[in-house]
């Protein structure tokens, strides 16, 4: 169930209902809006005890929540959640493009793509230092050698980064350095890694995983909210279908449908999905027009020679004229696109 606040409730009192509602054996999870607060409630009730609830300073109405997502769902926060990372808001109008390598592989490429995806328009740093990969035998990533890379990185182009978190003992390593956590599509339901990103309050962005329904996809996002984190940012990247054309295919009507169920922020990865850096401008401008908050993209400085996901990777030039066209597509779908801090039209 929720409890709804009454407007202009002052934060003592909601503190003192939090606790009220905790005394009497109950998990509460505010849940902080514009214009309202509202406090899920999940555990099992009496009706004795809602009825105690409903007399408690400060609440409004108690109702219950029907949808499965307690937390996640639009129902106990019909407005859209947005998530901010350094200056950066996820959520809001803008379209926020993620973009960098798959993986960092030396301080030079990573320096080099984030220099120039930041500078036309990219607002956080995509570079993963752990890999899933299919084949053990394929390159892992570079491991902690690489989290000062990260740092350095980071320091130097003064944007945020994001980097994927594949062992529940790294979490902590990595949210010192890393705005936000990716879990990946591998990870989706690894269910001690989610409640472990759960307990932190880093952002992270959470993958479909590549056979998993979006109502398992929403169900993970629970998992982390529950722990009290509700910075979560959803990602549809494409799912494993028969067509064997594109390397997943994307599942476009995953983003209104999203929308409609969650407060969530919906992003994109397009590259991954097509598998193909020539198929990659298409999605992503597709995916703006069926409503994503912001893309994930993968580029690299020379694609034939990456170590991981090179045939999906743009190069800089179709990068730089791909953000160049976004603006348009996302003026026409009422969103805004940042202004490039180095423009070449
Ligand atoms: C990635 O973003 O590089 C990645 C491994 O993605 P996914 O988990 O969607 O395969
Ligand atoms: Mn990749």
């Amino acid at each position: 169930m929720v409890i709804i606040v009454k407007t202009g409730t002052s934060p003592g009192v909601v503190a003192q209902l939090i606790e009220r509602v905790a005394d009497l054996g109950f998990k509460p999870h505010p849940i902080y809006g514009v214009e309202k607060t509202v406090i899920a409630v999940i555990g099992d009730k009496t009706q004795e005890k809602i009825d105690t609830i409903k007399t408690l300073p400060g609440v409004e109405r108690v109702v219950p929540i029907l949808q499965p997502y307690k937390l996640a769902g639009r129902e106990v926060k019909p407005e859209p959640t947005i998530i901010h990372v350094g200056d950066v808001a996820i959520g809001d109008r803008e379209i926020v493009v993620m973009a960098g390598p798959c993986a960092v592989e030396s301080r030079e490429q990573y320096l080099q793509t984030a220099r120039f995806v930041v500078s036309h328009g990219a607002r956080i740093v995509r570079g993963s230092i752990f890999k899933p990969r299919t084949s053990p035998h394929d390159f892992q990533g570079l491991h902690e050698e690489g989290l000062e890379i990260l740092r350095g990185v980071k320091a130097e182009v003064g944007m945020p980064i994001v980097s994927e978190v594949l062992d529940p003992r790294h979490v902590e390593m990595l949210a010192e350095v890393v705005d936000v956590l990716q879990i990946g599509a591998r990870n989706m339901a690894n269910f001690t890694l989610l409640s472990e990103v759960g307990h932190t309050r880093q952002p992270c962005l959470l993958k479909r995983g590549i056979s998993a329904t979006l109502d398992e996809l929403l169900k993970a996002a629970e998992y982390i909210i529950v722990g009290g984190n509700q910075n979560v940012i959803l990602c549809e990247r494409g799912i494993r279908t028969f067509e064997q054309a594109t390397r997943y295919t994307l599942d476009l009507a995953a983003v209104p449908v999203l929308k409609a169920q969650t407060h969530l922020p919906v992003i994109v990865d397009p590259s991954h999905a097509a598998g193909n850096a020539e198929y990659v401008p298409a999605l992503a401008k597709a995916a703006i027009a069926a409503g994503a908050d912001g893309l994930l993209i993968e580029t690299h400085p020379h694609p034939q020679e990456a170590l991981v996901d090179g045939p999906q990777s743009l190069e800089f030039g179709d990068f730089e004229q791909l953000m160049r066209q976004l603006k348009g597509f996302a003026a026409a779908a009422g969103r805004t696109f940042p202004v490039p801090a180095a423009t070449h039209n």
